[in-house]
């Protein structure tokens, strides 16, 4: 395959940007190698602009579940912005969305859009923590809840990608606030809470973890999470910017039968245009302005093309009772031809999956924490991930993030 128009275009981004890119992991630098540059998607694959057409895994990372440019999806941006792109008013789109969101998530009373992940978790832990009136929150190790001071602790996706240590530009105390505990394992919880009895003003999580690699939760361990919480009146936030839409319609948080105080969401609810939200119960959410005391707004929040996109991405998935279901069973179809291929080479790894997310990681132990994650190979990933794009198929460009199956792939 031929890459030269792709490096061209990254040797002229370098001048103007950053590493060349606006979001870190984009730049292929953990694989050792160079970004392509996509002209255009469709369905399930990307086509760059040397020519080359991938099969496409990444789904602009999560996403599409739909595949790319779905026909309705698109007819809504277009109907919409013929409209006008953004009124910085009230538009009837905020309350369909925000309706299909309640429909799904009985833990959602209440839910304020905003524009990204990272702004839905910020302003979901300055909730909680004016809720209970107290300042540290408990995250995971590998858990990546966008790029908040508060939580570039021991932060997944790009940061542990990179090799990076916690974020310098963090201040101490900022950073004191952060309690960091061992996903999966609930002694580590108990060990935080024990010190921090009177001062824990959250727990997040990611309820299946997708920015150490995939990563499920056992059920015991978030039952007890919840437990714990509601015993100690800590707010209990699943981050479901990932899994929100792509586990089940309700997220995993139906799949567990486990509810949250709160709940963050973005990426698929977004129609693949910038979207996030947060929402709880009605009493909580009421804390925020103008309701209440928590301030909290936004330019282009509930911005008419997003809300459209968003909502036709769900409506297309409600149609279909059994979406989940044919997902589903198409992912086991590639997980069963991964674990067919690789048994007969002679290599280590464990394949996750939960649902349509997935990651490979080259280690022969189970993975279920940040430890276990960081024992895969990650210059047998490297090759792996080269020898993939080479042969047409777009993975993640690092070992630490999920890979996702939509409803565009098709068997053969
Ligand atoms: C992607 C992601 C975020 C951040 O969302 P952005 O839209 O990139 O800011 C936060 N939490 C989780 C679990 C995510 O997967």
């Amino acid at each position: 395959m031929k890459f030269s128009r792709s490096k061209n275009l990254f040797s002229k981004a370098l001048k103007l940007m950053p590493g060349g890119v606006n979001s870190p992991v984009r730049a292929f630098r953990s694989v050792g190698s160079n970004p392509v540059y996509i002209k255009k998607a469709a369905g399930a694959y990307l086509f760059d602009v040397d020519g080359n057409r991938y099969i496409d895994y990444v789904g602009s990372w999560g996403p599409m579940i739909l595949g790319h440019a779905e026909k309705s999806v698109i007819n809504a941006i277009l109907k919409s912005a013929q409209n006008g792109t953004s009124f910085g008013t009230c538009s009837e789109g905020e309350i369909k969305l925000a309706a299909m969101i309640r429909k799904f998530f009985p833990s959602i009373q209440s839910v304020r859009m905003v524009n990204s992940g990272t702004e839905a978790t910020m302003s979901a832990i300055r909730l909680a923590r004016a809720y209970t009136g107290k300042d540290k929150i408990i995250k995971f190790e590998g858990c990546y809840h966008g790029h908040g001071d508060s939580f570039l602790i021991k932060a997944g996706s790009g940061v542990v990608t990179l090799g990076l240590p916690d974020s310098p530009g963090v201040t101490k105390a900022s950073a004191k606030d952060t309690l960091t505990a061992v996903y999966n394992d609930i002694n580590s919880v108990y060990r935080l809470i024990e010190k921090n009895r009177n001062n824990t003003a959250a727990i997040i999580i990611e309820p299946v973890a997708g920015n150490m690699g995939c990563i499920p939760a056992g059920k015991k361990f978030l039952k007890s999470l919840r437990e714990l919480c509601s015993s100690e009146k800590i707010i209990l936030i699943f981050d479901e910017v990932m899994t929100g839409f792509r586990l089940a319609r309700g997220g995993a948080q139906e799949l567990y039968g486990i509810k949250p105080d709160l709940t963050t969401l973005g990426k698929i609810i977004g129609g693949g245009l910038p979207v996030g939200a947060y929402g709880g119960n009605k009493k909580l959410m009421d804390m925020i302005a103008p309701s209440g005391p928590v301030y909290q707004a936004g330019t282009l929040s509930g911005n008419p093309l997003a809300m459209a996109a968003g909502y036709e991405t769900l409506k297309v998935i409600n149609k279909d009772k059994n979406f989940y279901k044919k997902l589903s069973i198409l992912s086991d179809y590639l997980y069963d031809g991964i674990n067919q291929v690789l048994k007969k080479k002679n290599l280590d790894y464990t394949l996750n999956t939960s649902g349509s997310m997935f990651t490979l990681f080259f280690t022969k132990n189970s993975v279920t924490d940040y430890s276990s994650a960081k024992s895969s190979n990650i210059s047998v990933f490297s090759s792996y991930f080269k020898h993939m794009l080479n042969n047409g198929i777009y993975i993640t460009p690092s070992q630490f993030e999920a890979n996702f199956i939509s409803a565009s792939h098709k068997k053969n």
